[in-house]
């Protein structure tokens, strides 16, 4: 059975199993016992993590409609950037 995520009025979120064909619109917050509506959330098909998914998909994504800007992006004209906002970079030797 797969699971849904509920979430009550105050924000306390539960999973519960139920079968396709059952499924409540809404349960019965086990902590407030408020009723919790039922929440839209991507099924678990994968044990695989989350960042290993996500660089999956946008490698998808990427091949076939890639990011591509027309301009540079608003930055001020004349002052070229640091390549690492972190400061002890700066220190390191350039090429
Ligand atoms: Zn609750």
């Amino acid at each position: 059975m797969p699971l849904y995520e509920f979430r009550c009025t105050d924000g306390t979120t539960f999973e519960a199993a139920h079968s396709m064909v059952e499924v409540p619109d809404s349960l019965n917050c086990p902590d407030c016992g408020a009723p919790a509506r039922r929440r839209i959330s991507p099924p678990r098909l994968s044990i695989a993590g989350t960042a290993a998914y996500s660089l999956i998909d946008a490698t998808k994504r990427s091949a076939h409609s890639p990011a591509v800007v027309s301009s540079p992006g608003p930055g001020k004209p004349g002052r070229q950037r640091a390549y690492s906002p972190n400061p002890l970079h700066q220190k390191l030797p350039r090429q």
